[in-house]
């Protein structure tokens, strides 16, 4: 570990971290891992979990030893806790955390819990949109390089477990808001912020500041040692993120301007520019498609610069890297039509993008639970490249107002089969049929993955 970039936690953690009566609320991958680590760090653990515990979580924990229960709280166990770890999904309103906050006990996220414990450099990467793609990417560019580099946070493992578990010099993680909003210390090395745009407002009291604030997080515990990777384009981050109010090195990504330090595209070429170090590399050489891609793929190179890789491994390895399952994921071409999922598309900024890198017309498969989208953002791109919109969703009545007028053809389904079906019989040689809903999956589907795959295997049995 380098003392210089990880200075000893302050005094309340210190004391924290000891050991002492951990309490975790909610069994899923992270408060599982939490409890993994603090057992391993010599805490009494108990986990709490209102609902039911998934039972791969339930055995992990017995076989460790830890206490749990679960379809409620045992309040006074709870609140005779040192330190509570609480999990992403849990919001700070419900009363079992109120009391706890009141009582005066600590309530952390994992990520903070399990940052106690590692000694590793730490890439955070947080966003409303690319997180996933981002952190696969610059996990993907360090590895290549040569790094000894832990993927974990909000994609597969959580951090806490893998902390837990091995030992590794880097970790890339990807944050979500919700675990920003319990740190104390967490300190990356290298932050990313891939933009801010509106989404899980609910958690945020329906204001937008309070969910720009959670992002911003990220950075607060940074030192001038650290660095900040940040679209300059997104229009909350340009106007938040101004030299002298953020204590990281600052390093802006953009497609509209040329920068003296930081990542810029002219369409044709991406220039990094970091440390007397010119990277120069074409857009049509990228594995992932799209201009939110040239984005992501900015910021992760950033990063691979700011820890020294090679230029030349950077740009073999943004060539040969493999997207994530449902981002744009290519699913089969058939009779000359290309089908692509994006059901990890869950809101309208996502879907831009979506549409945006369309260059054929479009067949589209949109809808589900409408988080109290703005549909308008999508009108020009859905003028001018989409053919037919069929809708899926249980109430598909917003995007029959918005979008009636806009398209020839709107036709309404509710199962992916049928969408799929009458997709098929739309869409002519050389179109394509891109699922990118705007919209959670719950109504009809049990998350976005289920979603996703239901196409895929629709699309298949064609
Ligand atoms: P997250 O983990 O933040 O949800 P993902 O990488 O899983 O992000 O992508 C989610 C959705 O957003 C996908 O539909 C993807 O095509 C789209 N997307 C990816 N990167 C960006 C970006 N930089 N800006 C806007 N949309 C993006």
């Amino acid at each position: 570990m380098n003392k210089e970039q990880h200075p000893g936690p302050d005094a309340r953690i210190e004391a924290l971290r000891k050991g002492g009566k951990l309490v975790v609320l909610g069994a899923g991958e992270s408060g599982a891992g939490a409890a993994l680590l603090g057992r391993k760090q010599g805490f009494a653990v108990f986990v709490s979990d209102k609902g039911s515990i998934a039972p791969k979580y339930k055995d992990v924990l017995s076989q460790t030893g830890i206490d749990w229960e679960e379809g409620g709280h045992t309040e006074a166990r709870v609140l005779d806790a040192d330190l509570c770890v609480k999990s992403p999904g849990i919001p700070d309103t419900v009363p079992m955390v109120q009391a706890l906050i009141s009582k005066g006990v600590p309530v952390i996220s994992e990520i903070e819990f399990a940052s106690w414990y590692c000694g590793a450099t730490l890439i955070a990467i947080t966003g409303s949109n690319g997180k996933t793609t981002t952190t696969l990417l610059t996990h993907h560019l360090l590895v290549q390089g040569g790094l000894d580099a832990g993927l974990a946070g909000n994609i597969g493992d959580s951090f806490a477990a893998m902390v837990a578990r091995e030992t590794h010099e880097y970790y890339v993680l990807e944050v979500s808001s919700f675990q920003l909003d319990g740190i104390m210390g967490f300190r990356p090395h290298i932050a990313v912020i891939t933009n801010i745009t509106p989404d899980h407002l609910d958690r945020y009291a329906y204001r937008m500041e309070n969910y720009i604030r959670s992002k911003l997080r990220i950075a607060e515990n940074q030192t001038p040692s650290d660095h900040l990777v940040y679209d300059l384009d997104d229009p909350v981050l340009g106007e938040e993120i101004q030299p002298g109010r953020f204590a990281p090195k600052l390093w802006p990504c953009s497609l509209n301007q040329p920068l003296e330090e930081g990542a810029w595209s002219t369409g044709k070429d991406i220039h990094i520019k970091t440390h007397n170090n010119d990277l120069t590399m074409s857009t049509d050489s990228l594995a992932l498609e799209g201009q939110h891609n040239i984005k992501n793929t900015m910021a992760a190179a950033t990063v691979a610069r700011l820890l020294g890789i090679r230029n030349e491994s950077i740009r073999q390895s943004v060539a040969n890297f493999q997207g994530a399952p449902h981002r744009l994921e290519k699913v089969l071409k058939i009779h000359h039509v290309q089908y692509i999922n994006d059901s990890k598309a869950t809101n309208v900024n996502a879907t831009f993008y979506a549409l945006d890198s369309m260059t054929t017309p479009t067949v589209w498969i949109v809808g589900g639970v409408d988080k109290g989208n703005d549909y308008q953002p999508l009108m020009p791109l859905v003028r001018e490249k989409v053919k037919a919109i069929i809708c899926l969703g249980v109430d598909n009545s917003k995007i029959l107002d918005a979008f009636g007028n806009a398209v020839d053809l709107v036709v309404e389904t509710y199962a992916m089969s049928e969408a799929v079906k009458v997709a098929y019989k739309i869409a002519e040689r050389g179109d394509t049929v891109l699922l990118s809903p705007a919209c959670a999956s719950f109504d009809l589907f049990k998350n976005y993955e289920d979603r996703g795959n239901q196409f895929k295997e629709a699309v298949k049995s064609l």
